[in-house]
């Protein structure tokens, strides 16, 4: 059974209408490539709803979503959870049409919008989350260089993934130390019985060794090595 049909219906017709304005909405602004709601309803709500166990293990407080697009993974987890989301994504014409649904659904301001680069906010934003979820936006060293300043002590970086390669694993563990994260979860699944997942978990446990957020681009330009 998926974690939508354990929600209220309160909460199913919430995330429901979410997907329904993302597809429609989808004509004017590039949010997904997905334009039914039959596979929408597996591939963005239940695989967004997997993270969710992951997401209750955070301490108390306001989660952020990291390159949010259409609000997958934020607006289900924030919906099933009650918690406080920030959804953050570089691009302002997505978060412009996000922050419209959110108004239509009623959300705001338990779901807000930030249009700008994570590093970018990291500079106002430094230790105010206490996780951050990511799904699509890049390969675990990065994430770990982008999550760990926007993280709170014991915060946690959840990590959707399908197949990571050992190559990318091995990195990401060179690379958790110098930005004060540690590899506290790993849960691979199946979703609808069908997609291979994984979700990678991080927590943030010390002071980055580095300075952090270095300049806009370079995470993603030029990766974090030992
Ligand atoms: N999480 C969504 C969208 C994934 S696409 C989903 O799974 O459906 C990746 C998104 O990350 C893009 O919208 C892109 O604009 C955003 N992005 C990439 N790098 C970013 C950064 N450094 N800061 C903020 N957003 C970023």
């Amino acid at each position: 059974m998926g974690v939508f049909e354990t929600l209220s219906s309160k909460q199913q017709a919430l995330v429901q209408e979410h997907l329904r304005l993302v597809i429609e909405a989808n004509q004017r602004v590039n949010l997904t490539r997905i334009d039914s709601v039959d596979e929408g309803m597996v591939l963005h709500v239940e695989d967004s709803l997997s993270g969710l166990e992951e997401l209750n293990a955070a301490p108390e407080g306001m989660f952020g979503d990291l390159g949010s697009g259409g609000g997958f993974p934020g607006i289900p987890l924030s919906i099933a959870s009650g918690r406080e989301v920030v959804l953050i994504d570089a691009r302002k014409k997505k978060m412009d049409a996000v922050s419209e649904i959110v108004s239509e659904l009623g959300l705001s301001p338990q779901i807000s919008t930030y249009a700008g680069r994570a590093e970018l906010f990291a500079r106002t934003q430094s230790k105010r989350f206490v996780a951050l979820t990511v799904r699509a936006l890049s390969q675990l060293p990065v994430l770990l260089e982008l999550a760990s300043p926007l993280l709170m002590k014991d915060g946690l970086l959840i990590c959707y993934k399908a197949n990571v390669d050992d190559e990318e694993l091995a990195a990401a563990r060179r690379v958790q130390n110098m930005v004060g994260m540690s590899l506290v979860g790993d849960r691979s699944f199946l979703l609808n019985d069908e997609y291979q997942r994984r979700i990678l978990t991080f927590k943030k446990t010390a002071e980055p060794k580095v300075k952090l957020p270095r300049q806009e681009g370079m995470a993603q330009k030029h990766p974090l090595s030992e």
